[in-house]
C-alpha cells in the first residue's frame, strides 16, 4: 500500500522524524481554516500517489488567506499524471537552506537493505542517478546488524551533506531505518530532506510504501484511508482474496501460480497479443475461486477473450472445470473462454465440460495453442 505524503509524514512522526505542523483539507474553506491554524506562510500541497507534484503545479506557497484560498481552489481537482487531487495538505512553510535526499529500500539482488543519501535533493532522484551517479552515497545494511549513528553519520558525510547538518541527518537516518524495518515498509523516501536557514534538519516530503503482507502485525493500518482512485477491478479482486493486477490489453488471463501466470503473459505477448490483466488463482484453487476470478475479469470492458491456463498439480482440474460451470451459471460472461487444462484429473474435467457443451468454452491442449487461439479471437473482435 502506497501512502500519500501526509500519511507518510504521520508515519514518520511516530518514529520521531521531524516534520512540519500541518493539516489535511478536502475543500477550499477547510484549506483556509487549516492555513489559519498552522500559521502563514503555508505550503498548499496536493495529496496524490505520484511524485513530481511541484512541477505539475501541485505544491504552492501562500503568504495569506487570499493566496491560500486561490491555491487551494487551483489545486483541488487538478489532474496530476492521471491522479485527480481530492485532498490537500496544508503545512507551515519552511525556509530552505539545502535540499537533500534519503531513502531505504530492499536490494533483492544483494539480499540486504539499501540506504541511499544524496546532497542533490529536491529533484528527481532517477535523474540524479542517470547524470551524476557519484552524487548518491549508498550503503548496504545487513538486517542482523541494523544501522547505528556512526555508520549513519559516515553515510551522510559520504553523500556530501553540509557539516552542520551531519549530526541531525544521522539521527534522522537512524529513525528512518527504524520506521522502515519496524514499520514494515518496502520503501521509505524523503525528498527533500532539508536543512533550514536556522540550522534544523527535517522531512519536507514523504514517500512510504507499506508491505501488505505485514498487515497482520499492524491493526492500525486499517485506519489508513485509501486516498485517491483505486482500480475497481483490483478492489473487487482484493475483496475476493485474489492476486490481480490490471493491465491495458485485451486478453484476460487466469492461471494457477504466479510463475505460470507470468509465462502465460509472455506467451500471449510472443504470439502478438496483449494481456488485460494478471490473475493468479493460487495453488489451492477450487470451484469458488475460479468462479470469482471469472467474475472479476468479466467486469473489465477491455477484455475480449479470457485465457484460462491451469496446470493441475495440487489443484484438481475437475474442480476448476466445476468453477467455470458455476461461473457460467452465476454471471453472464461477456467473452469466450479459451481453456487449457492439464494435469491432475484433466480427463475428468474435459468430460464434465463436454457434457455441458457450451459455445463459450474453447478447449485447447497446449499453452501455446491456447495463446494463439485467444489472440486470434481478440484480434478478430477489436
Ligand atoms: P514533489 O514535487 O511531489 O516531490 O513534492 P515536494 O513535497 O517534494 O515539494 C516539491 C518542492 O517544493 C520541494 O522540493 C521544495 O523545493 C518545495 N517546497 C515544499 N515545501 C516547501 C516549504 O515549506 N518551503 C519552501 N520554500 N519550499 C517548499
Ligand atoms: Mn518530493
Amino acid at each position: 500500500m502506497d501512502l500519500v505524503e501526509y500519511q507518510g509524514k504521520q508515519y514518520f512522526a511516530r518514529y520521531g522524524i521531524p516534520i512540519s505542523a500541518g493539516r489535511a483539507a478536502d475543500t477550499v474553506d477547510e484549506a483556509v481554516a487549516a492555513a489559519e491554524e498552522v500559521g502563514y506562510p503555508v505550503v498548499v500541497k496536493a495529496q496524490v500517489q505520484v511524485g513530481g507534484r511541484g512541477k505539475a503545479g501541485g505544491v504552492k506557497l501562500a503568504a495569506d488567506a487570499a493566496e491560500a484560498r486561490q491555491h487551494a481552489s487551483d489545486i483541488l481537482g487538478l489532474d496530476i499524471k492521471g491522479h485527480i487531487v481530492r485532498r490537500l495538505w496544508i503545512e507551515h512553510a519552511t525556509d530552505i537552506e539545502k535540499e537533500y535526499y534519503a531513502s531505504f529500500t530492499l536490494d533483492r539482488a544483494a539480499k540486504l537493505h539499501l540506504a541511499m543519501v544524496s546532497a542533490r535533493g529536491g529533484i528527481d532522484i532517477e535523474q540524479v542517478a542517470d547524470t551524476e551517479p557519484e552524487a548518491i552515497a549508498r550503503l548496504h545494511i545487513d538486517p542482523l546488524d541494523g544501522l547505528g549513528l556512526p555508520a549513519a553519520r559516515q553515510l551522510a558525510s559520504d553523500a556530501g551533506l553540509d557539516p552542520e547538518a551531519l549530526d541531525q541527518a544521522a539521527a534522522v537516518l537512524v529513525d528512518l531505518y527504524r520506521c522502515y524495518v519496524e514499520g514494515d515498509a518496502d520503501l521509505v523516501e524523503i525528498n527533500p530532506l532539508v536543512l533550514t536557514t536556522d540550522g534544523r534538519v527535517h522531512a519536507l516530503d514523504a514517500k512510504v510504501t507499506l508491505d501488505d503482507d505485514a498487515a497482520f502485525r499492524h491493526p492500525e493500518w486499517s485506519e489508513l484511508e485509501q486516498i485517491g482512485d483505486v482500480d475497481p477491478r483490483e478492489q473487487l479482486a482484493k475483496e475476493k482474496g485474489l492476486q490481480y493486477i490490471g493491465l491495458v490489453g485485451s486478453v484476460g488471463i487466469i492461471a494457477n501460480g504466479a510463475g505460470l501466470a507470468m509465462s502465460t503473459l509472455d506467451v500471449v505477448n510472443q504470439v502478438g497479443g496483449t494481456a488485460a490483466n494478471f490473475l493468479d488463482i493460487g495453488g489451492g484453487a477450487n470451484a469458488d475461486i475460479m468462479a470469482n476470478a471469472l467474475e472479476v475479469i468479466n467486469t473489465d470492458p477491455n477484455v475480449s477473450v479470457i485465457l484460462v491456463n491451469i496446470f493441475g498439480g495440487i489443484v484438481r482440474c475437475d474442480e476448476v472445470a466445476q468453477g467455470i460451470l458455476t461461473a457460467l451459471e452465476r454471471v453472464d460472461l461477456a467473452s469466450p473462454i479459451v481453456l487449457r487444462l492439464d494435469g491432475t484429473n484433466s480427463v475428468e474435467a474435459r468430460r464434465m465440460l463436454d457434457e455441458r457443451r457450451s459455445e463459450q468454452i474453447i478447449p485447447e491442449l497446449t499453452m501455446i495453442g491456447a495463446a494463439i487461439r485467444a489472440v486470434e479471437i481478440a484480434g478478430g473482435q477489436s
